[in-house]
């Protein structure tokens, strides 16, 4: 039964009473007491079950056990984009970054594997794919990103069977590293890197990394050549330091206005038709522009950034009323589409539903987000932020984080490659353990 449903009849009865109706003081009492234990508990549901939406689940629970928490996600087990380029680098296995939802079972979490097809914000009602329909007081969306096609020549969603964007984890890791591996000695791996807004900046730059690093041991006669579609990314210069130090000339960076600019795919003979000229390559890694998860558009929560705006302080959306968005879908001012970004704003936002559930006032709480990458297994660099409110939008705090140092010690990369891997394990204890 809904709060709301309660709250009406104790207020049923407390008119009554006011009435000059007699009312059983022990029903009048106990519909007063049933309200005080009741108030603060509720039907919470997420939907999807990545960082954001996992987080957000397990940490409702632990600040309200009382909450009754229901977490929609397809699949079983969740593959984890953080730690997909080492796979295709060769460093780890796709095991070692799948996770499954037993954590959050054990912590008291109602988890369903079903897709959600349609959301009625008026009833409060999500609709599953199979009809089901399930009942909220407070709804957490954090459906991640999907993919624009269409915006290249060439290149819908159907060729990312052949070249691959490995942009969401799973069989798209698979593949591109199976064609890493069987590319011919000496060839061209070509990655076109997205326009912003897009999940993980630093991600593509990793990938570069990785991908030089498998190369340099089985095919060092081959080369990466990434075509940017935008003019600079996250830690550039301590990239291109890695780069050159670790790999030589392997990797070839080239800016959107330097001829990175991609028109159209001729998908069949790998053949890239850029601003750069034609490019003939072995394997080709498209990352699409990105837009915030389909569900998310279907609800009515994105505007025309394709993104969805939000209240920074408590993630709820300006557009549905009780719905809160957190996680790639989220506008977080400028806080990177992170797993990291996921969570923090997870715990923020699950807190706020906590008080408003119990009819308190809502909290502001500092985010943060730290980025972690490797350019070889030992060697890696980051880049850190904390994030304020003020006037309800998420501003970073002057001074607060900072990225690695240049020109850096051997010893100093090895320790943040420690740190990336303590990062990895933690994060996603924390998560789904
Ligand atoms: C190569 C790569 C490397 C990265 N490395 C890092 C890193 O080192 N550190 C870091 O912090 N971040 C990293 N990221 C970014 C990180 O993966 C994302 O920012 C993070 O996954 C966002 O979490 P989310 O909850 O918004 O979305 P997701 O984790 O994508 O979760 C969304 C979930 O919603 C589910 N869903 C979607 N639609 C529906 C529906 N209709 N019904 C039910 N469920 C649905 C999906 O199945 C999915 O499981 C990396 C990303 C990439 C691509």
């Amino acid at each position: 039964m809904s709060q709301n449903k309660h709250s009406v009849s104790r207020r049923n009865l407390l008119r009554l009473s006011a009435a000059g109706l007699a009312v059983p003081s022990a029903l009048l009492s106990a519909a007063c007491s049933r309200e005080m234990t009741r108030k603060g508990e509720g039907e919470v549901v997420v939907i999807g079950g990545g960082f954001g939406g996992a987080a957000a689940a397990k940490y409702l629970k632990r600040y309200n056990p009382k909450i009754n928490v229901t977490l929609i996600e397809p699949k079983k087990a969740y593959v984890t984009c953080p730690a997909s380029n080492w796979v295709i680098g060769g460093l780890v296995e796709m095991e070692e970054i799948t996770h499954t939802y037993d954590g959050l079972k054990k912590h008291g979490v109602n988890v369903m594997h079903e897709v959600v097809s349609s959301v009625d914000p008026q009833k409060r009602v999500v609709t599953l794919s199979d009809g089901q329909k399930v009942n909220y007081d407070r709804l957490i969306v954090s459906p991640g990103i999907d993919f624009k096609w269409g915006v290249h020549e060439g290149v819908d969603e159907d060729v990312a069977n052949i070249i691959p964007h490995a942009w969401k984890a799973g069989d798209q890791t698979r593949l591109l590293r199976d064609q890493l591996r069987s590319m011919r000695q000496g060839g061209t791996f070509v990655m076109v890197a997205p326009p912003n807004p897009f999940r993980c900046p630093p991600g593509p730059y990793e990938r570069a990394g990785m991908v030089a690093h498998y190369l340099s041991k089985h095919n060092p006669t081959a080369n990466i050549l990434i075509l940017d579609q935008k003019n600079k990314f996250s830690k550039q210069a301590l990239f291109m330091e890695g780069w050159r130090n670790n790999y030589g000339q392997m990797i070839e960076w080239v800016a959107a206005m330097d001829g990175g600019t991609v028109f159209g795919i001729d998908v069949a003979n790998k053949i890239i038709d850029a601003d750069y000229g034609e490019v003939k390559a072995d394997v080709i890694n498209y990352i699409p522009a990105q837009k915030a998860g389909v569900l998310a558009d279907q609800m009515g929560l994105t505007d025309e950034s394709g993104f969805c705006p939000v209240n920074q302080q408590t993630f709820e959306s300006k557009v549905h009323h009780n719905i809160h968005v957190i996680g790639d879908a989220a506008m977080a001012g400028p806080m990177p589409k992170s797993g990291h970004s996921a969570v923090s704003q997870a715990k923020i936002c699950a807190a706020n539903v906590v008080q408003s559930l119990a009819e308190l006032d809502p909290i502001s709480a500092k985010n943060a987000n730290t980025c972690y990458s490797l350019i070889t297994p030992d060697y890696a660099i980051s880049v850190a932020a904390v994030y304020d409110v003020k006037d309800k939008q998420i501003v970073p705090v002057e001074g607060a984080g900072g990225v690695s140092r240049m020109n850096a010690s051997l010893q100093e990369y090895r320790m943040e490659a420690n740190y990336t891997r303590g990062w990895y394990k933690s994060i996603t204890d924390e998560v789904w353990g």
